[in-house]
């Protein structure tokens, strides 16, 4: 079973081909144009979505070295995301697929960062169910128990911000630019992160919030500023150090708390945070700690990427589960 999979929910424009859920190939442009702005810019975003799409495809197509012809599906993502960009790899997958005239399926950003997991990949062990996801990304901060491939259910989730947003927030605050999530990762290496303290917020439950950190760093940033112009720059990697280690104990102590809860020890991350060189650490010392067995995705298959969109799609093409011509691009899906 050949599966295109294509994914333009947010500023990278994606497109990958799968056999039996192997990845032939997994191209992803990433748009450059919104690092002048310190964010993604929407009406940018389709538009380089527009003149991206087209070649990606082609580039995933020769890469695998397989022709339009012998596809069997094509998996699109159809949210959550942006409008305008959504709107765009939907409409490129509906017309393919029209005119192949072969099963076209619609696929759920978020259940895709987890279900990465179940790419053929050789020496990486699948979770077995249920296992507990934790998603954390630009968009999204959720824990989720995964009882199936689509029996998902949200445990827990951010009230404010998502936490790959504190990162990029955070760095903005220290004048580095956008993404800043991998920057303030690069400098932390470099850093004591027990030179500075902030708050952790305290939130209910399995719940999450962030919105306060990025205050708390912004004040503290400008008090020292104050006395010292030159502090954030004598300070860089201390800073970023002790940022990444306030994050990481924040995801760690709900996810202590959700294992406890649900007596389920297979823990897995997903989406562009899972990058991160503090959570991934952090999870294999829980591995021995708590005996908990972590699954974390192959870099390339953390942020972006329509590899992730290819093995959900020839997941639901196992049971038959495919859309129709009338399916539409939703800024808002739920897993
Ligand atoms: P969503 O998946 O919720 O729709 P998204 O698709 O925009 O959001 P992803 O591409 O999954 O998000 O993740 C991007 C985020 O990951 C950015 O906020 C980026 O800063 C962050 N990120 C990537 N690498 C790292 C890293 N090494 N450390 C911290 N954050 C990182
Ligand atoms: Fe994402």
């Amino acid at each position: 079973t050949y599966i295109l999979a294509i994914e333009s929910s947010c500023d990278d424009t994606s497109a990958a081909v799968l056999l039996n859920g192997k990845v032939l190939s997994n191209v992803v442009a990433t748009q450059k144009i919104h690092e002048e702005y310190g964010g993604v810019v929407p009406e940018l975003a389709s538009r380089a979505h527009q003149q991206n799409i087209v070649p990606v495809v082609h580039m995933a197509l020769d890469k695998a070295n397989i022709g339009k012809k012998e596809l069997s599906a094509i998996a699109f993502t159809s949210g959550p995301g942006l409008l305008g960009s959504l709107l765009v790899g939907t409409s490129f997958a509906k017309s393919l697929a029209l005119g192949l005239n072969i099963p076209l399926i619609e696929v759920n950003h978020m259940q895709a960062h987890i279900l990465a997991h179940f790419i053929e990949e050789e020496n990486f062990d699948k979770p077995t169910f249920p296992f507990l996801a934790m998603t954390i990304s630009g968009g999204h901060t959720q824990i989720i128990r995964v009882d199936n491939y689509f029996d998902m259910t949200v445990i827990g989730e951010t009230i404010d911000d998502a936490v790959g947003e504190a990162f990029d927030k955070s760095a903005k605050i220290l004048g580095l630019p956008y993404p800043g999530g991998p920057l303030i990762d690069k400098y932390a290496g470099e850093g004591d992160p027990k030179a500075f303290r902030f708050p952790k917020p305290k939130v209910d439950g399995l719940n999450f919030s962030f919105s306060g950190l990025k205050t708390s760093i912004l004040y503290f940033t400008q008090k020292h500023t104050a006395e010292n112009s030159a502090f954030i720059e004598e300070n860089l990697r201390d800073i970023c150090a002790s940022i990444q280690y306030t994050i990481v104990n924040i995801l760690m102590d709900k996810l202590k708390k959700a294992s406890k809860e649900t007596g389920i020890r297979q823990i897995a991350i997903g989406g562009g945070v899972s990058a991160n060189s503090g959570i991934r650490n952090a999870l294999k010392e829980a591995e021995k700690k708590y005996g908990w067995k972590t699954f974390i995705p192959k870099f390339e298959y953390t942020t972006d990427n329509a590899a992730m969109i290819g093995i959900t799609g020839y997941l639901k093409y196992r049971e038959k589960d495919f859309s129709e011509q009338t399916v539409t691009a939703k800024a808002r899906f739920k897993v």
